[in-house]
């Protein structure tokens, strides 16, 4: 039950008050306090929303007593009454929540007209204008009141009748319809209420009024507002409030209009009033398209008194606001009048050039200007992307796993994206598969983009199409795709190889045709931006996953202070080392694995030695080869096919037949949980010599050239300490030799990933052995759940949708279950070893609140894909202030 007042004057409230008047209640109750031109009117809470749907659709008792005193109030303010025929007040009944949900939920205009007021209304009044207003009332009470109860009682009817009247008088525009049209026009309205509902149009104004605030209230859960609340995680237990302010017309002839501006640019950031009007006008034809608007900058020429009035609001509300604000205003007979005011949405360059001009202009602060910035906005500073302009056809929707923008024709195999795209024949590609494994990596970095059907957010596709910065919609069970085409499931439209698509990875969009591309512009703003976020994050560190010197060379200009995951095993799959792979893995003794090691070995040098060259001292974790062997082999299904295809016609080829052999011999029901990680290098300790050989060999060539090399040697998946002990013991006789031969000491340290839920629980044993942990959270994850994270987007999904779980565990931490198991983990290792450096390399390293998490349980660092590393630094900054933008 509510336990406070439920209906607020605007007067008696104030912006501090979101929680219980909603954004638009608060800001009306502010603008008004602080002199602005704002109707008056009253709110009633968000909590009201609440008890009405706690008592099954009802309104509380005696509201409609607090309302009436308010609307008093308000009838004195103005000298007009509510219902009176002669001076009618008439109302706006407008959602509000605490977080705007733009155009989401429903609004009422003109509120209070019958048939008596219109009639009496229109002596006094242009009647045009009145029977303009009551036409668009009864469609919009109509439409938000009884359209989920009746068919074809919808906003889209009633225009459909707006539109066939206009066809017959010959005319486009609204405005050329005469007086008498739309006097008949209300009267056919009214008609086909009756016949839908079997119920006259109320005309009681309080009867209205009631209607009007319980379809608001209903609106909190139709279907596009709890769609909405999920993607911007808004919780769906703080309801609406409701907005009921006396109306003002901009449609009340030339001399009146209506707009809506942002007192910046929304998309660049510059300092400029960025907006659109439309004179003899309410406010949603502004926003729905139906007349074209007119730019702000005509008004200054239109109405100057009127446009210095509006720019000098602008002003006071920045500087009382101190942020850019969109605002919604109207004007009526000349006088200007503010409905609205909302910190504005806007883009990820413009979010940081508000920011910094503002601190330069005095207005706020550093701190504020970095809590004040989403984290995941930075992305789009980063990567092509779309211009802000640009239309475009969305033809289905994935999870957006790699941000930016991408166009190119469809292709379906690796192969064919190698031949046709980069390092190819040069031509724009977008892969689309299935889903991907690792043969798709050289497909991958020929296109321009990645499509697929499957995969989760920590997917193989979405993990190096992040760390790689190609723009991914990977998940996307809207489309099925097969050998040559995909099929749009739900219109059967189905695109071809080398048809033209696009995707807008940051949003998950896939498009038909092409769009206009262009390349992110990296503004001194974002690098003055980024460096205020340093000095806030101290010492608290960032690094990054990389496996090549030119991803290495890209997370240090983008801000890493080092490599937190080398991934080895990445560099097994490039080029001709593939073959080398298989042939260590098919020897059949010692010594021929041992040949094959040798040259890998030659290979492996060379990579690291570019690594820590590209460092330039920067510290590296290398963790040593972590995924099944199986998976460098060829693919066990094809070689079946293969073979049985040759039986078929009486022919065999005996070494495809002992390939499959091994590969069979190979092959695990479960090889997430099977021979990899630091099993294999005890299976095959020869493969920990060879790799530390190659690491502490690279390191000693970069330290004899005078450079600097500092690596962390690392051991994944360790569940017990002895584990450890025993990869430990073999990779320090080999750097032992080496060191010796080299004649330079190169200063490695050694430690593990606690990625399995054991290692956790006893990290104080197996700290004993390691001097640093890296958190795997993606394993780590996976464990504690018991769930696939190649699979679980199938369940994960209607999990979140059915609040199962707040958000997908791959994506955030989760942090009573995942997060408790770190914590223990730290506990326990700090009881043997205080000065353990610990870090995170899982995808989470890269995600806001998971950063602002790794801060606050005492991590030293969290690393993360590249582009990823200046999210991290901001979330890392709005940690240590102990503030930042996601409240929700
Ligand atoms: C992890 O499990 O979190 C991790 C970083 O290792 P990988 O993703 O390579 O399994
Ligand atoms: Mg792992």
């Amino acid at each position: 039950m509510a336990t406070q007042k439920r209906v607020w004057l605007f007067r008696d409230g104030n912006r501090s008050l979101r929680d219980l008047l909603g954004g638009k209640g608060a800001n009306l109750a502010e603008m008004m306090n602080i002199g602005l031109p704002v109707p008056p009117g009253f709110t009633i809470t968000t909590e009201v929303c609440t008890d009405y749907y706690a008592s099954g659709r009802q309104l509380p008792e005696g509201l409609t007593d607090e309302i009436k005193t308010a609307l008093a109030d308000v009838e004195k303010e103005l000298g007009k009454t509510f219902g009176d025929p002669n001076n009618p007040l008439l109302l706006s009944v407008r959602s509000g929540a605490k977080f705007s949900m733009p155009g989401m939920m429903d609004t009422v205009l003109n509120l209070g007209l019958n048939d008596e007021i219109v009639n009496a209304l229109s002596q006094v009044a242009d009647p045009r204008f009145v029977y303009d207003s009551y036409r668009r009332f009864i469609m919009m009470l109509s439409d938000v009141a009884y359209s989920d109860q009746y068919d074809h009682i919808t906003k889209h009817d009633f225009e459909h009748m707006f539109y066939d009247l206009k066809r017959e008088l010959g005319v486009t525009e609204d405005l050329e319809v005469p007086a008498d049209s739309l006097k008949a026009l209300c009267d056919s309205y009214k008609a086909h209420v009756i016949k839908q509902t079997g119920k006259e149009f109320p005309q009681n104004p309080f009867e209205q009024l009631e209607a009007a605030i319980t379809a608001v209230f209903r609106s909190w859960n139709n279907e596009r507002a709890i769609i909405y609340r999920r993607k911007e995680k808004i919780d769906d237990a703080i309801g609406t409030a409701v907005n009921v302010q006396a109306m003002v017309f901009g449609n009340r002839g030339d001399d009146c209009g209506t707009g809506v501006a942002f007192t910046r640019n929304a998309s660049t950031g510059e300092n400029v009033i960025f907006g659109e009007y439309l004179m003899n006008a309410q406010g949603e034809d502004v926003v729905a398209g139906v007349r074209t608007p007119m730019p702000i900058s005509e008004l200054a020429k239109q109405d100057p008194v009127i446009y210095k009035q509006f720019e000098e609001t602008c002003a006071v509300l920045e500087k009382h606001y101190k942020d850019m604000q969109d605002i919604e205003f109207t004007i009526e007979h000349g006088k200007f009048f503010i409905l609205q005011c909302r910190s504005g949405k806007r883009t990820g360059p413009a979010a940081v050039r508000i920011a910094v001009d503002q601190v330069k202009e005095g207005l706020i602060t550093k701190e504020d200007a970095i809590a004040r910035v989403d984290p995941n906005l930075l992305t789009q500073c980063l990567l092509p992307v779309i211009p802000a302009n640009a239309k475009y056809n969305v033809i289905a929707r994935g999870l957006p796993a790699g941000p930016g923008a991408a166009t190119g024709v469809a292709v379906f195999s690796s192969d064919k994206a190698a031949e046709l795209g980069k390092g190819g024949a040069g031509e724009r590609v977008i892969l689309v598969r299935a889903d991907t494994n690792p043969d798709d990596l050289k497909g991958m970095l020929a296109a321009q983009g990645v499509l697929t059907e499957r995969g989760g957010m920590t997917s193989h596709a979405a993990l190096v199409a992040r760390g790689f910065g190609i723009p991914t919609v990977a998940g996307c069970s809207e489309i099925s795709v097969g050998s040559d085409h995909f099929v749009i499931k739900a219109t059967g439209q189905v695109v071809k190889e080398g048809e033209y698509i696009s995707l807008n990875g940051g949003l998950g969009e896939v498009i038909s045709g092409q769009v206009p591309v262009e390349e992110a512009k990296m503004t001194g703003d974002f690098g003055e931006f980024m460096a205020w976020a340093d000095e806030f994050r101290g010492k608290f560190g960032v690094r990054t996953n990389a496996d090549t010197p030119k991803d290495t060379e890209l997370a240090i200009k983008l801000g890493a202070e080092g490599i937190g995951l080398c991934r080895t095993e990445h560099m097994f799959f490039e080029g001709e080392r593939r073959p080398v792979v298989q042939r260590m893995i098919l020897a059949t003794n010692d010594a021929d694995r041992q040949v094959a090691l040798d040259e890998l070995l030659e290979f492996q040098r060379e990579d690291f030695k570019g690594i820590f060259e590209a460092l330039g001292g920067r510290p590296c974790t290398v963790r040593l080869i972590d995924p099944p062997l199986h998976e460098f082999m060829p693919n066990r299904e094809k070689l079946i096919e293969e073979v049985a295809a040759l039986h078929a016609v009486g022919k065999s080829d005996p070494e495809k037949e002992a390939m499959l052999k091994v590969v069979e011999g190979m092959h695990e029901i479960n090889p997430m949980m099977g021979l990899r990680g630091c099993r294999l290098s005890i299976v095959f300790p020869q493969i920990v010599e060879m790799q530390t050989r190659a690491i502490l060999e690279g390191a000693s060539a970069v330290v004899k050239a005078g450079g600097q090399a500092v690596p962390e040697i690392m051991i994944p998946l360790v569940g017990h300490v002895n584990e450890l002990k025993f990869v430990r013991e073999r990779l320090e006789a080999t750097a032992a030799a080496v060191v010796a031969e080299q004649g330079v000491s190169v200063d490695y340290s050694f430690g593990t990933m606690i990625e399995v839920p054991r290692g956790a629980l006893t990290a104080d044993e197996i700290a004993v052995e390691a001097s640093f942990f890296s958190f795997g959270t993606n394993d780590l994850t996976q464990m504690t759940f018991g769930f696939s994270r190649d699979d679980s987007d199938r369940f994960l999904k209607p999990y979140v949708a059915e609040k199962i779980l707040p958000g997908d565990p791959f994506e955030s931490i989760d942090q009573s279950g995942v997060g408790q198991l770190m914590k223990i983990a730290i506990e326990k290792a700090h009881t043997v070893r205080p000065d353990i450096k610990l870090g995170i390399c899982g995808e989470h390293g890269g995600e806001p609140s998971s950063v602002k998490f790794c801060y606050d349980i005492g991590l030293n660092y969290v690393s993360c894909s590249p582009y990823r590393v200046p999210i991290a630094r901001l979330a890392a900054a709005q940690a240590a202030l102990g503030k930042g933008v996601s409240d929700k």
